[in-house]
């Protein structure tokens, strides 16, 4: 394919939300994929809840997915501005033209006529739209009306009893009749354009080839397609991507997890295992495989393999992602990651001495199979620092273990009253000794250890959990399981 350019136009109001990102990502796959160009604008002709905040938001979040843009907004390009609101004259030549051909004209129905007409169409039981009262206006009349200072809206003369067919990268052939779109407004009473019809001269002035995006813009497109034809312009291709729901089938919201990129940031969420979700959020791959970076999402995504059934929100698939990449992730890039939810939780301090920094770094190391995101790495820890829970799981085993768990633990608290700090070195000779002591060994040493200090019969390795407890904790633990034995039996 040739000259493939694709973009992604958010509205900047508010922070870039996963389905946003999710658009983002396959437009600029695909971009990737063709050796195209992948641009960034911003759709900010609604200043009420346009803000620069959103704007840093969004541009923020998707360098952080690792999307960087090959033009756009800050870095600029053949096509600019990038920014609606600086584009205005753009816009203000196409509605003049089609002002002049006479497909579009002046409205100046108030708010009040048109929601009775709105009222009376539904007490009807016919579906609302304009009635088309100011498309007749003689010129003379509305001269007379804009020279009284009267400021009126533009509306797009829709053709009547004509079918618009919109083929669609994903959803097929889709059919929209004219004769339910009413003349829909394409400039404001302010002189600012609508979306719909802003964004129809940005993809034809910056040679836009696909679009790629939410389900919820399908009703806009015939919208969209009818100024295509008007304006002369050739069209682009569409694809509109499912919807994002929820494990029970409502629209995705808060309730079924976070719904912005920067929340998953926070919490500690690589980038990577975000990206490998939202591809996966509409596109299947062809075999089995489910961990894709961005490498092999490039070589791999097709259109072809994007549902039209709606995408559902798994927080727990996310969850095993970002664990499967923590698991991956080097050693430096792990201690970058975990090192502020560290510093937020006070386990470290502010400005990490670098005895801290060696224990974050073993820390993290020894838990990191144990977490799904950085921000359970402190809670993981402070419950190895806590207070120890013998749960029903251990009971069996304990019961069998029986004395020689007595055993153990009366000679590791021995040994312990005599150190004044635990290290992972100093544990491993400790459990020799009493090894050699004791004559107990194997599962019935470790085991013996593990299900007291932590129990669980499972986890992480029992030298470094030493340490994360500490000599104190490992003391307190053990004196409390002896107590709990001692009731057991
Ligand atoms: N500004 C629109 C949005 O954020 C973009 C729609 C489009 O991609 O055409 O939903």
């Amino acid at each position: 394919m040739e000259n493939v350019r694709l973009r992604f136009a958010p509205s900047p109001t508010g922070p870039l939300h996963i389905g946003g990102a999710r658009s983002a990502l396959f437009n600029y796959i695909l971009a990737k994929k063709y050796g195209g160009t992948f641009l960034v604008r911003m759709e900010d002709t609604d200043l009420e809840r346009s803000s620069a905040a959103s704007e840093e938001n969004i541009k923020e979040s998707l360098k952080w997915l690792g999307m960087d843009w090959d033009e756009g907004v800050d870095i600029g390009g053949d096509y600019g501005p990038y920014r609606q609101m600086e584009r205005l004259d753009i816009y203000e030549e196409a509605v003049n033209k089609l002002l002049a051909e006479g497909k579009a004209y002046y409205c100046f129905c108030s708010e009040e006529e048109l929601d009775k007409e709105r009222e009376e169409q539904s007490a009807r039981g016919e579906t609302p739209k304009y009635g088309g009262k100011c498309r007749e206006m003689t010129k003379e009349e509305q001269e007379a009306r804009l020279a009284r200072g009267e400021k009126p809206v533009v509306r797009f003369k829709v053709p009547e009893h004509e079918e618009v067919v919109i083929d669609d990268l994903v959803r097929g052939r889709v059919v929209f009749e004219t004769d339910g779109i009413g003349d829909y407004i394409i400039v404001k009473s302010d002189g600012i354009p609508v979306y719909n019809f802003a964004v129809v001269l940005d993809d034809v002035t910056m040679k836009i080839s696909h679009i790629i995006r939410g389900e919820e813009h399908l009703s806009n497109t015939p919208r969209q397609v009818l100024l295509y034809d008007a304006l002369g312009y050739e069209k682009p291709q569409f694809a509109h991507i499912s919807l994002i729901l929820g494990k029970d089938r409502s629209k995705m919201s808060k309730r079924h997890g976070s719904t912005s990129v920067v929340a998953y940031r926070e919490q500690g969420y690589l980038p990577e295992a975000l990206v490998n979700f939202l591809a996966l959020l509409g596109w299947s791959p062809e075999g089995e495989e489910e961990i894709f970076d961005m490498e092999r999402l490039i070589a791999d995504f097709t259109l072809e393999r994007v549902s039209k059934s709606p995408a559902v929100f798994d927080l727990d698939k996310l969850k095993w992602l970002n664990g499967m990449y923590i698991r991956k992730t080097a050693p430096e890039r792990l201690l970058e990651f975990a090192l502020p939810h560290l510093i937020n939780a006070g386990l470290v301090g502010e400005e990490p001495t670098e005895e801290e920094i060696a224990w974050a770094q073993m820390v993290t190391e020894a838990l990191k199979n144990h977490i799904s995101s950085f921000g359970e790495l402190p809670l993981l820890i402070k419950e190895y620092q806590g207070q120890v829970v013998y749960g029903d799981g251990v009971l069996d085993e304990l019961r069998e273990l029986g004395d020689t768990a007595v055993t153990v633990m009366t000679a590791v608290l021995e040994k312990l009253e005599k150190m004044e700090a635990v290290t992972s070195e100093s544990y491993k000779a400790m459990l020799k000794e009493i090894k050699k002591e004791t004559g107990i060994g194997g599962k019935n040493l470790f085991h013996s250890v593990r299900i007291a200090k932590t129990g669980s019969t499972e986890g992480p390795d029992m030298d470094k959990l030493a340490v994360i407890m500490g000599r104190d904790r490992m003391l307190e633990r053990g004196q409390a399981f002896l107590t709990f034995m001692k009731e057991l039996s």
